[in-house]
């Protein structure tokens, strides 16, 4: 299944935002860190089915990390 929202996760700040935001409450972050250094936020591919492509969180972002699909 195609995803319904991908993260840009190198440009990821970890603010946390997406997070608060998401009503499904599907979005984390992984355990790695990024190339700025940040643990990225992203959504797990068993997650995306349940993404309702509302696309709060890619307003919320500062960094225009993120993009939803319908
Ligand atoms: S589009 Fe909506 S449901 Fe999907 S991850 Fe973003 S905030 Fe959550
Ligand atoms: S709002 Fe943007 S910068 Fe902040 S954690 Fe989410 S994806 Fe990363």
């Amino acid at each position: 299944m195609a995803k319904r929202v991908v993260f840009k996760q190198d440009h990821c700040k970890s603010c946390g935002l997406c997070i608060s935001a998401c009503p499904k409450q599907i979005i984390r972050v992984q355990d790695e860190l990024n190339s700025l250094g940040y643990h990225p936020a992203f959504v797990d591919d068993n997650d995306q089915q349940s993404c309702i492509s509302c696309a709060i969180c890619a307003r919320m972002c500062p960094d225009a990390v993120i993009e939803v699909f319908r």
